[in-house]
């Protein structure tokens, strides 16, 4: 066995590969950029070794440092967790040429299915069926063209390269192609340095459907069935969820054998998916189901499989790259209950889900409640910062219960105790999408969360149960304090303990009316002296409250008329996500703005943002030119509400 391990990664994947190497008595090291010299995984590491700069190109995708950094602390083995390089044959070769282990399959494996029409077209060899399109050499535009007609509109268009639900477009006729085709080769070439691109048909009310594989040095292959992963915002997953929902026995074995067979065909070792695509216009059916692509690594989404199956994937990789067998055979293997994950994202969805970076000044994950099987994998804790540098996943929210509708409410209920401020998350979104009636029957399709749109946007204005928890605790604070007796709202006491005392008004002024401010907003509140049917969380947090209701966290002042409070965040404040690039500019100062509207375009990481008006009102402030260079957190826009 394995006994010390070097972890190419950051983040919360980092964090779970230390805790199962840990459990098995394997010594760990991190590596880590400038950004993440405070980082949870670097401070639960054994060791950590410095390997650069904070842009990801110039420390965590440099071999070279990772594989020096191993052999300076004597590492027997380095993980290379998801992203990054862990789909890098070349790596994984130079890691094997220094006398190495990799934990992962054969760098031959990796190229096998490293680009989407060799792969399909390996697969098809193999008598695995793929989705009907071109995959050809031939480039030609009009060639292109003609090909998508053969195949019958929608099409879509896919970077051969592509990852990450970048370098993809649908087409809905003909007329759009050539303009399609040439903004996808653009983006590919910029994101993947690589504008080949396939032709596929655009499946309809298209259901992802994955495989999970796993494969040793002696031979063996097994799967640990599959996940569903329709719920995705632009071809990216957000809720992923195991066993699918309405797939049946038959349709199961026909599925989990082609993905066996596909492991097989690239004599398959460690852990690995077989992604397929299904059209779910008349349920589950096995001849309706489509090879997509494999992903040669450990998933983001692996925790769900853990969780209906028991076993550790983690383990299973290091015990396959020290030269054990996979422990378990095929039939011992089965599914028990319903598990589901949410990732977590430092995003906000009242603004276009723009990425929110910065430091988690208050921050709090759901923890184990009640006996429920709540789990929790994050690369952060109170205190510390999400960066610009990296992918804005905060953490993945995994359950587990006996069937899907306790998996669903366990899951709505860790979203809904989501805690976070400044930074905004997409807790609130996690928890009215886990709410969706559609959802919640099982009618999952990619296309869910787009047609629900504004639906699943918590509303920008607090709702009244927040603003009397808040006027109690501001009347209360007037009053000297003790006069307040907080029945249905849970407040932190001095010495730090979790208190769920009574909501009752001592000394009650007679119509007592409070003004309260929070992100641009300004609220005036008659108190009320009377219980509430459910308790938002209230802390104080400087001189103000933070709340938390369904997975929204905002935070409160007492309005002044002279202006802000305290100059407590505003969320009419749009400030730049990351160091980037303004596009386009939509508005002028003085504009009157409705909510959601398009103030302009940012380009950052390689990905356009639009960024949008979060509430009625005017554009009080302006910084920013169609061309311009900003840095992170630059204010670019100012919107203040419009008088009521
Ligand atoms: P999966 O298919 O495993 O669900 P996705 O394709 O959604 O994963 O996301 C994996 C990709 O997301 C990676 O290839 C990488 O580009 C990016 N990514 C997400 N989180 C991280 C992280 N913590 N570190 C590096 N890359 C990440
Ligand atoms: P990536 O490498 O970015 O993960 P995939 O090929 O796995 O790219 O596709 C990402 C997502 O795009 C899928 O999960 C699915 O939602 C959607 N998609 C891909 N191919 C098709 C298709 N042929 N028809 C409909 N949707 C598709
Ligand atoms: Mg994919």
């Amino acid at each position: 066995m394995i006994t010390s391990l070097l972890i190419a990664n950051r983040g919360e994947i980092a964090c779970r590969i230390i805790r199962t190497a840990r459990e098995m008595g394997i010594r760990t090291v991190a590596v880590y950029s400038d950004a993440d010299a405070q980082a949870l995984h670097v401070r639960q590491a054994d060791e950590a070794v410095h390997i650069g700069p904070s842009p990801a190109r110039e420390s965590y995708l440099v071999g070279e440092k990772i594989i020096a950094a191993a052999q300076a602390t004597g590492a027997e083995a380095i993980h290379p967790g998801y992203g990054f390089l862990s789909e890098n044959a070349a790596f994984a070769q130079a890691v094997i040429d220094a006398g190495l282990i990799w934990v992962g399959p054969n760098p031959a494996s990796i190229t096998a299915m490293g680009l989407k029409d060799a792969a399909k077209k390996l697969m098809a060899e193999a008598g695995v069926p793929v989705t009907p399109g071109y995959m050809g050499e031939n480039q030609d535009p009009a060639f292109l063209a003609e090909r998508a007609a053969e195949i019958g509109y929608p099409v879509l268009i896919k970077a051969v390269a592509g990852g990450g639900g970048k370098g993809m477009r649908k087409v809905d006729a003909a007329p759009d192609f050539i303009d399609a085709l040439a903004s996808c080769q653009r983006e590919a070439a910029a994101s993947f340095g690589n504008d080949h691109v396939l032709i596929e048909k655009y499946i309809l009310t298209p259901r992802h459907i994955e495989v999970q594989v796993f494969g040793d040095t002696h031979g063996n292959v097994v799967h640990l069935f599959e996940r569903d992963c329709s719920l995705q915002r632009r071809h990216q997953k957000v809720i992923e969820e195991a066993p699918a929902p309405g797939m049946d026995k038959v349709t199961r074995e026909a599925l989990c054998a082609a993905a066996v067979r596909a492991a097989q065909a690239v004599d398959y070792v460690g852990a690995g998916t077989i992604e397929f695509i299904a059209d779910a216009s008349e349920g589950l059916r096995a001849d309706r189901i489509w090879f997509m692509e494999m992903n040669t690594r450990l998933q983001v989404e692996h925790p769900v499989t853990e969780e209906i199956t028991g076993v550790d994937l983690v383990e299973w990789q290091l015990r396959v790259a020290s030269g054990e067998p996979i422990p378990l055979r095929q039939e011992e293997l089965a599914i028990k209950g319903w598990a589901m994950e949410a990732r977590l994202y430092a995003e906000d969805p009242a603004k276009g889900f723009l990425p929110s970076v910065g430091r988690l000044d208050y921050f709090s994950l759901p923890r184990l409640y009640r006996g429920k099987r709540f789990r929790v994998e994050t690369g952060v804790q109170e205190g510390d910062a999400i960066s610009p540098y990296y992918d804005p996943m905060i953490a993945k929210l995994v359950t587990w219960g006996e069937d899907r509708a306790a998996a669903i409410a366990n899951l709505r209920e860790m979203a809904e105790d989501v805690r976070c401020w400044p930074v905004k998350t997409n807790a609130g979104f996690l928890y009215l999408a886990l709410s969706d009636n559609a959802f919640e029957v099982g009618k999952v399709d990619t296309g869910l969360i787009a047609r629900e749109g504004e639906k699943l946007i918590p509303d920008a204005e607090a709702p009244e149960a927040v603003l009397q928890a808040v006027t109690h605790l501001v009347v209360d604070n007037s009053l000297g304090g003790g006069a307040t007796d907080i029945r249905e709202t849970w407040l932190k006491t001095d010495h730090g303990a979790w208190s769920n005392v009574g909501f009752r008004l001592n000394r009650t002024p007679a119509s007592t009316m409070v003004r309260l401010e929070e992100g641009g907003l300004v609220y005036e509140i008659a108190f009320q002296d009377r219980s509430i049917d459910h308790c938002p969380w209230v802390e104080r947090l400087g001189d103000g409250w933070v709340v938390t209701e369904h997975g929204v966290t905002r935070l409160f002042h007492e309005y002044r008329a002279s202006g802000n409070a305290a100059g407590g965040a505003s969320d009419g404040a749009i400030l730049s996500p990351m160091p980037g690039k303004v596009i386009t500019v939509e508005v002028a100062a003085g504009d009157t703005v409705t909510k959601g509207q398009k103030l302009l375009t940012l380009e950052a990481m390689k990905m356009e943002h639009s960024l949008t008006a979060p509430f009625d009102g005017v554009v009080a402030e302006l910084n920013a030119t169609a061309g311009a260079q900003v840095q992170v957190e630059a204010l670019l826009v100012r919107i203040e509400a419009a008088a009521e």
